[in-house]
Order: C-alpha cells, then sequence, then structure tokens
C-alpha cells in the first residue's frame, strides 16, 4: 500500500483518500497553477495510526524522508539546513471540510540554529522571528497540548510594551523577546528541552493531526452534522513547502471565494492582509482588507487572483473558496475547496451558471441541497417595523435572517440554555473553534471582532443562523456580563433582535416577515417542477396554509385534518358538548351546529385549491384528547369547592366522570380513526355530509372542487365496508338535495399493519391509499413515538443503535419493505390506484427519494417544506435518470 503521494502523483478526485484539501492540492498542481511543493500522506495511515493504538507506522517517515527529499531538490532548500532551510506546513483534511475543526501547524523545520540561517538568507532578521515565533505557538498548542492564552498573554504584552497595536508592527527585539518566552512556556511546560531536529518536529506534528481527527471540536461536528465513517474517515496530512506572506509590504495572504457566499452574486469576495501569515486573515487580530482593495495596492496580484478564480471555477464548474499567499509578488495557490454558501447564494449561483453556459440545468438541480431551501423559508426584519425602532448598533452582516433571542455571553451557558429551549444570542468578541456547541444552541451570533469570514461568519453561514461580526461599536465587558454601544448598556439576559442581512442589532423584539419567494428561487422551482415525477401535496388545515402550499406549488392537499378544525376557539366548546351527550338524538343535535362549521371550512379550502385534489380524513384523535386532563380537572373541582360555586363544582364534575369513561391505557391504539368511526357512526356521518354538500354547494357555484374522503387507522376491509356504506347513503342523498352527481373518492390512510399486508382486499373498496408513515413507523418498531423520543431514542442514537430517527427519515428496510408490499398488493388490484404518503416524512428529502422509487403517486408535506420536497424529488428523477445510463452501459454485450 502506498501511504504517501507528492502532489503530481495524487488524484483530485478520491478525497476519500487524500482529503480534500490534499486531493485540491493535487488538482490544482495538475492544472499547472502555482502550488508549493508537497505531499499528502493518506486517510489509511490515519486509520493505521488509530488501528496500532495510536502509533504511526514503522515504515512512514522513510517514506515521508523520500518525499521531503523531492521537496528539496524542487524548492531548492534543505530541510534542517542552517544556510538555506526549507520549511513546511503540516496540514489536516478530511474527505469533507471541517473548517478549523482540526490543526494545522506553521514553519515546521525551525530551531534556534534555522532561524538564523533564515535571518540571512532572506536578509529579514525580523520576519525569520516572526516566523518562528508563529511556529512556537501552533507547535506549543497543537503537540503539546499548551493553552494558547499562555502564548496570547506574552503577545499582548510584548505589543504593550512596545506601544504598538498590531503584530506587524512589533520590532526585531519584541519578537526575540517573545520567542524566548515562547520557549519557556514549551519546556516549563514538557519539563525538557524542545524539539530541535525538524525530522521529530515533523514526525510529532503529523502525529498530532492524526489526533486532532479524535479532538472534541471534530468529534462534535461530525456528529452534529452526522459526518459518518463512509463519507469520511480519518484525515489525511498533507505537507506543504512553506510560502510567505510575511515577507514585507510585497507579501500577503487572503480568503477568497470567487462567488459572493452571501447572496451568490458573480464577483469576487473576500479579504487579504498584507504582511501576514496563515490564520491572520480568519483569527480577526488585524482587520482584514476587502479584495477589491488588493486591485490598487497590489494590482498584479489582484489580477493572477482574478485569473486563477476564472480557471478554478471553469475547471470544477463549481464556486471555489479558496486560500492564498503571496511572497514577494509571487502568487501561490494554498487551497482550494467548493464555496460553502447559503441557500440564496446557491440558488443564485445554479441559475446564473446555467445563463453561462457553465453548467446544465440538471447539475444546478443537484449541486443543491433541498434541506437547506429551508433558510429561503425563514424570517427576515420587517423594515417598515423597524423604521420606528432604531438599532442600537451596526456590525458586518455576515449570515442573512433575523433572530430574537437573550444575550449570553459565556459559551457553555448558551449551550446550555439552547438546550434548554431558550432562544439565545450568543454575544462574544470573536468566537473559536471549541465554542461550535454554543453555534447550535443559540438562534443567532454577535462578534466584537472580525470580518466576514472570521470563524463566527463561516460557522453560521454553514449553519444558515443568523450572524454580525465586527460589531466594534459594541464593547463586551465579560466581568460584569454587560455590553456597552454609546451610552447604552445591554445585561446578559436582554432581548436583542439580530438582522444578519444587513448586520443591525435591536433592543427587544423586532416583528419580522415571512420570506418571499424570489424569481431565481422560482426558476429552480420551475425546473424542478419539470423534472419531477412525483406528485406534490401539502398537509394544511386552513385556508390560509392551504394557500401558502399553492404559492409554494404544491398541487393538493394529501391531508386535511378535521379535528384540527374542532380545535379552533369557537369550536371547541361544540365539540365538548357533543362528546358529554349520552344518547345518539342529544349528539346529532349538536353535530347539526358543528356541521355547519365544516362545510364552510371545506367549502374555503376546496376554493383555494380548485382543479387539485383535497384529502379530508375524517376524525382521528380519541375522544377524550379534546376533554381537559384529569388532574386537572381534579385541581379544578378541589379549587372550586373551597370557592363554593356549586354550579361550576357541578358540570367540572361530570366532565371529570365523562373523562374517566373515556380515559385509556395506551390511546394510541385506543378507541380512535374509524373504530370511533363505527361506534359513533353519526360522527362521521356529519363529517361526510359535510364533505359532500360542501363539494355540491361548489359545483352549483362552479367551483372545480376535487374532494377525497379518507378514513383513518383502518386495519380490516370490513371495518371500511362499514363506512364505506354510510358514505353510498350520505352521497346519494345529498346528490338528491341538490340534483347533481357528485364524484368523491374514497380512500383510507394505511397505518395499520394489517392494512399493509391486506391491501389487496382494502384496494378493491377504496380509489386510494395514503401511508400515514408517522403512526406506520410506530406500528412497525412498536414505539410510542413521544415515549421514544423523550426517553431512549437520543440514547440510541448516540449509540448508534439506530443512525437515523425513524420519526423524521422513512426507515427503508423496515417500514419501507412494508410499504412496498402494500404497494405491489395494492395496485395487483388496481394498476393505477392513487397512493401517496401524508406522514411527517414527505418533506424530508432522502424519505421523498425513497417514495420515487417506490412510485408513489404524490409526497404530502407541510407547506412550509413544499419547496424541499420539489426539489427532492427532482433529484430523485434525475438519479433514476442517471442510474440508468449507467446501467445500459455497463450491461452492453462484450464483443468476442
Ligand atoms: P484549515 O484547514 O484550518 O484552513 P490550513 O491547513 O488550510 O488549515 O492552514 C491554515 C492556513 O495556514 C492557510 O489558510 C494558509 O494561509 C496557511 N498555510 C498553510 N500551509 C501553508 C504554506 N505551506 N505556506 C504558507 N501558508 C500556509
Ligand atoms: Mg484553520
Ligand atoms: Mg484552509
Amino acid at each position: 500500500m502506498k501511504s504517501v503521494y507528492f502532489f503530481n502523483e495524487g488524484d483530485g478526485s478520491n478525497k476519500k483518500l487524500f482529503g480534500g484539501k490534499g486531493a485540491g492540492l493535487a488538482e490544482m498542481t495538475k492544472l499547472g497553477l502555482l502550488v508549493p511543493p508537497g505531499f499528502t500522506i493518506t486517510t489509511e495511515v490515519c486509520n493505521m495510526y488509530y488501528a496500532n493504538g495510536k502509533k504511526l507506522p514503522r515504515n512512514l517517515m522513510s517514506e515521508v524522508k523520500k518525499n521531503i527529499a523531492k521537496i528539496e531538490r524542487k524548492a531548492g532548500k534543505k530541510f534542517g539546513s542552517i544556510e538555506n532551510p526549507l520549511l513546511v506546513s503540516v496540514r489536516s483534511g478530511a474527505a469533507i471540510s471541517m473548517p478549523g475543526m482540526m490543526d494545522t501547524i506553521l514553519n515546521l523545520g525551525l530551531n534556534d540554529k534555522t532561524v538564523i540561517g533564515l535571518a540571512k538568507k532572506s536578509n529579514n532578521p525580523r520576519f525569520a522571528l516572526d516566523s518562528y515565533r508563529r511556529f512556537l505557538q501552533l507547535f506549543g498548542k497543537v503537540v503539546f497540548g499548551i493553552d494558547d492564552k499562555k502564548f496570547v498573554q506574552v503577545l499582548e504584552k510584548a505589543k504593550h510594551a512596545q506601544t504598538v497595536q498590531v503584530d506587524s508592527d512589533l520590532n526585531e527585539e519584541s519578537l526575540k523577546q517573545i520567542v524566548s518566552e515562547y520557549k519557556a512556556i514549551c519546556e516549563n511546560h514538557l519539563g525538557k528541552p524542545f524539539p530541535e531536529d525538524p525530522y521529530n518536529q515533523l514526525e510529532l506534528a503529523i502525529e498530532a493531526v492524526f489526533r486532532s481527527w479524535m479532538g472534541e471540536r471534530a468529534v462534535v461536528y461530525r456528529e452534529k452534522y452526522k459526518i459518518t465513517k463512509d463519507i469520511a474517515n480519518g484525515t489525511a496530512v498533507s505537507v506543504v513547502t512553506m510560502v510567505f506572506g510575511n515577507m514585507g509590504n510585497d507579501s500577503t495572504t487572503g480568503v477568497v471565494f470567487t462567488r459572493n457566499p452571501g447572496d451568490g452574486t458573480n464577483k469576487v469576495f473576500g479579504e487579504y492582509l498584507i504582511n501576514a501569515q496563515g490564520e491572520d486573515v480568519v483569527a480577526g487580530i488585524r482587520t482584514p482588507q476587502p479584495i477589491d482593495n488588493l486591485a490598487k495596492e497590489l494590482p498584479k496580484t489582484y489580477a493572477q487572483l482574478m485569473k486563477t478564480c476564472e480557471k478554478l471555477e471553469k475547471h470544477y464548474k463549481e464556486p471555489q473558496d479558496i486560500e492564498f499567499t503571496v511572497e514577494q509578488g509571487k502568487f501561490y495557490m494554498l487551497q482550494t475547496r467548493s464555496a460553502k454558501m447559503n441557500a440564496v447564494g446557491m440558488i443564485k449561483t445554479s441559475v446564473d451558471m446555467v445563463k453561462e453556459k457553465l453548467i446544465s440545468k440538471d447539475r444546478a438541480l443537484l449541486r443543491l441541497q433541498p434541506e437547506q431551501l429551508d433558510q429561503l423559508l425563514h424570517k427576515t426584519i420587517d423594515t417598515d417595523a423597524a423604521k420606528n425602532h432604531p438599532s442600537i448598533v451596526k456590525g458586518i452582516a455576515a449570515s442573512p435572517g433575523a433572530a430574537t433571542g437573550v444575550v449570553v455571553f459565556d459559551v457553555k451557558k448558551a449551550a446550555k440554555m439552547g438546550e434548554d429551549g431558550v432562544k439565545v444570542i450568543l454575544v462574544r468578541e470573536e468566537t473559536k473553534p471549541e465554542d461550535v456547541p454554543a453555534f447550535f444552541a443559540s438562534v443567532g451570533i454577535l462578534t466584537s471582532r472580525g470580518g466576514k469570514t472570521s470563524h463566527a461568519a463561516v460557522v453560521a453561514r454553514g449553519m444558515g443562523k443568523p450572524c454580525i461580526v465586527g460589531c466594534s461599536d459594541m464593547k463586551i465587558d465579560y466581568a460584569s456580563k454587560k455590553f456597552l454601544v454609546d451610552t447604552k448598556t445591554v445585561f446578559e439576559g436582554e432581548v436583542i433582535t439580530i438582522d444578519g442581512s444587513d448586520g443591525q442589532v435591536f433592543l427587544g423584539e423586532v416583528p419580522t416577515v415571512e420570506p418571499k419567494i424570489t424569481d431565481d428561487f422560482r426558476t429552480i422551482l420551475s425546473w424542478a417542477e419539470k423534472t419531477k415525477r412525483l406528485g406534490i401535496r401539502a398537509n394544511a388545515d386552513t385556508p390560509e396554509s392551504a394557500k401558502l402550499a399553492r404559492e409554494y406549488g404544491a398541487k393538493g392537499i394529501g391531508l386535511c385534518r378535521t379535528e384540527r378544525m374542532f380545535n379552533a376557539r369557537d369550536r371547541l366548546g361544540l365539540f365538548v358538548e357533543m362528546i358529554m351527550t349520552r344518547t345518539v338524538g342529544e349528539r346529532k343535535a349538536v353535530l347539526e351546529k358543528l356541521m355547519v362549521l365544516q362545510k364552510s371550512d371545506f367549502k374555503e379550502i376546496l376554493k383555494v385549491m380548485k382543479g387539485h385534489h383535497v384529502t379530508i380524513r375524517l376524525l382521528d384523535p380519541p375522544l377524550h384528547e379534546f376533554l381537559p386532563n384529569i388532574e386537572e380537572l381534579i385541581n379544578k373541582v378541589h379549587s372550586l369547592e373551597k370557592q363554593n360555586d356549586s354550579n361550576e363544582i357541578d358540570s367540572t364534575k361530570k366532565i371529570l366522570e365523562r373523562a374517566r369513561e373515556l380515559a385509556e391505557i395506551n390511546p394510541m391504539m385506543g378507541h380512535r380513526g374509524v373504530r370511533v368511526g363505527i361506534t359513533f357512526p353519526e360522527i362521521y356521518e356529519m363529517q361526510i355530509r359535510a364533505i359532500c354538500e360542501a363539494a355540491a354547494e361548489l359545483s352549483k357555484e362552479k367551483v372545480d372542487a376535487h374532494a377525497q374522503i379518507m378514513i383513518p387507522q383502518v386495519g380490516n376491509v370490513t371495518e371500511l365496508n362499514n363506512i364505506k356504506k354510510i358514505y353510498d347513503k350520505i352521497k346519494s342523498s345529498v346528490e338528491s338535495k341538490y340534483g347533481l352527481k357528485l364524484k368523491i373518492n374514497f380512500g383510507t390512510m394505511l397505518e395499520v399493519v394489517r392494512a399493509c399486508l391486506t391491501a389487496d382486499e382494502i384496494a378493491k373498496v377504496t380509489e386510494f391509499f395514503s401511508f400515514g408513515t408517522n403512526d406506520l413507523t410506530q406500528a412497525v418498531f412498536s414505539f410510542s413515538r413521544e415515549d421514544a423520543e423523550s426517553k431512549f431514542l437520543p440514547e440510541y442514537l448516540e449509540k448508534e443503535i439506530l443512525t437515523e430517527n425513524p420519526f423524521q427519515s422513512l426507515d427503508v428496510n423496515g417500514v419501507g419493505s412494508l410499504m412496498q408490499i402494500a404497494i405491489a398488493r395494492g395496485r395487483s388490484v388496481k394498476p393505477n390506484l392513487e397512493i401517496g404518503i401524508c406522514g411527517e416524512h414527505g418533506g424530508d428529502p432522502n424519505s421523498v427519494k425513497f417514495c420515487h422509487k417506490a412510485r408513489l403517486s404524490y409526497v404530502s408535506t407541510s407547506s412550509h417544506r413544499i419547496p424541499i420536497a420539489i426539489l427532492a424529488a427532482a433529484q430523485a428523477a434525475l438519479l433514476e435518470k442517471s442510474e440508468k445510463k449507467f446501467k445500459s452501459k455497463t450491461k452492453k454485450p462484450r464483443r468476442r
């Protein structure tokens, strides 16, 4: 097994083996871009390191030495030489980019002797010392695990002593002092001398990078982003000849995106720092310059940068996120990867790149992540309302969207509060990779330092969380837990609103508006619409959400839950009254009143969805769910007894009595759905009549309404037959009342295992099926969802007993198999049977892909997830197309 590859031997497409960084360096080398010579140690070696009980494979260092020799020949420098020393960086890089989660060491190869050589050779002692102090700090932190604060304190002290603001103004004397203090820090920590031998340094650094793969930050990051072993398994190590952006004012280092990652505009976006190295740009130590300034400051370099960006985009057909360094006018590429963008940016670049003929429409759709569209379906500040609500301070808009929450300064506290459900805005001077858990728990992030490529900005954008950085007018006082702007003081715990789209910070809560679909978004949705095969319907119970669903492109309603209507304030009283009735006669009288209300609800929804199917599910939950809970009622009786309110006591006691009668041991499997319909037929009769009359009246009004009636919880065809009789009777009575014929499909949910297994019998009496995958998942796993999610599912996921919450992402092997049985049996009777899915899975991209493969007719999901489902359905169709192509290619008969 080859474990080390020189850049020109590598393979740019094999990120699993070389890591994203190593693959990119190899690919750029092949493209003819100027990359400092170097090599990559594969991820396989990382895995061997762990398999060996954290030991490097025996022959590794000799391979490394051979490759260092190659570098030496190319660079014309020698590792460890005191005349012309070669320095390298030792860089981490996994298959998936995990920005800042693992470690990198710069300027390796320096020691007390080589630093003198470097000073002489470069004729620049200041530069040599600057590189040395950087090396000591990084090596101390990464290899020895020394707290970075110790180094930072020394640096701050030196700046203070020399009365300068920024590190680039430190003189030789100060740097010498820093170097000796840094060494002392390391040696104190180690209790022995600092390793001087460059190969020894290199070996320690390689090991440290491998260790950082299992570092806490990296592990948490992988967990949160579900980066499993088959996505990224171990880190590679790239060893790269150092080039120096800190060699003077004709040297610089920068980070740019080939297009703006905030809004997708086709303009290079990013920042640079003159006379700086490595992480200075992102660390927010000095304020970096916007890349446009480079055109004036170093015009040749700027031109080269622009040319490079263009070349990379043409090659990768994807906007890139690049790192470059210029050493005395010479332009080097140090990294390239596909740019992470927010949804606005992804959509705009998809549309633009098709217009520019850089990519096809299919590729434009496939490069998007359906889940990411969720960001566009989020709130922004109501600009009108914000007019009367002056902002208290403005920073740099780093990640769009608006968020309101309480100010928290402490990272651990923010993480804790966020997990407890408090809306937290994390407010910091700057953030570090170890703060990432607090990002997950916060609704927004606000920092006083750093630019658009600072850590806080990059991480927040990746998560789609509103973020403002570089808010330098905000003075944070961690000790007394407050920040100061102008004359205002804001204490921890106070509510603020941040607008990550324009950088404004407001005191208190500012009204927000729901998002609008932009033209580019519409374009994407229209391409997706033409590409997909699956139908997309909405789960919508009110005319408002039906309208929103139409706006987002839903064609029909797959699930209209009638009980939601009973929960409305003006209905619940009536419904409870109905439950309290003791005789059929009494019950019918109350139901008569409810019918009027339901009919008008149905009419409105059917109108909004005219021309499309609206599937109305008859009452599903058990009746006691509409009554207050028993404990509450008992308490109420007690307190009423104290007040001696005899009337109320009586009625409350009656409700309590009824609630006790209706109480069930396991309501999920209890008296609900069709079982209520059969035992209280007058309820379903009322609902069926309301639907039939609504349809009849709309037909008279010439509205093209398509209601469908869906029966929940069916397990047995005889249950259905029973309700079908009621349906037939009522439908014909309504038909004769209005003097017309109605076409209202009769169908069932498939959410009981027995129904799936007898789908052929059930298909005979139904015109459609709709999988209720929430209940079906409960039934297949024998999990009660609420108990599972609150008691053991989190631990199951942590211990990887399950890789995914089956209530969020459809369990293809189990629930999916059962669905396939039902589909096959149902369509064996009626080949064109309409079969949909209306569980929450209908809006989950992976589940949508399964539904496409299983040849469902449609998926139905909540209104705000419609665009996600449309895109996921289009991607499923495209994947199928490319799989077919691949199959037909590989199946070609071999010629003899
Ligand atoms: P990360 O994965 O955290 O971005 P990198 O390995 O890319 O870490 O290193 C961080 C920074 O260090 C780079 O952006 C670059 O500026 C600098 N760097 C790394 N290798 C070199 C090198 N060989 N010469 C000059 N600078 C380097
Ligand atoms: Mg970094
Ligand atoms: Mg990098």
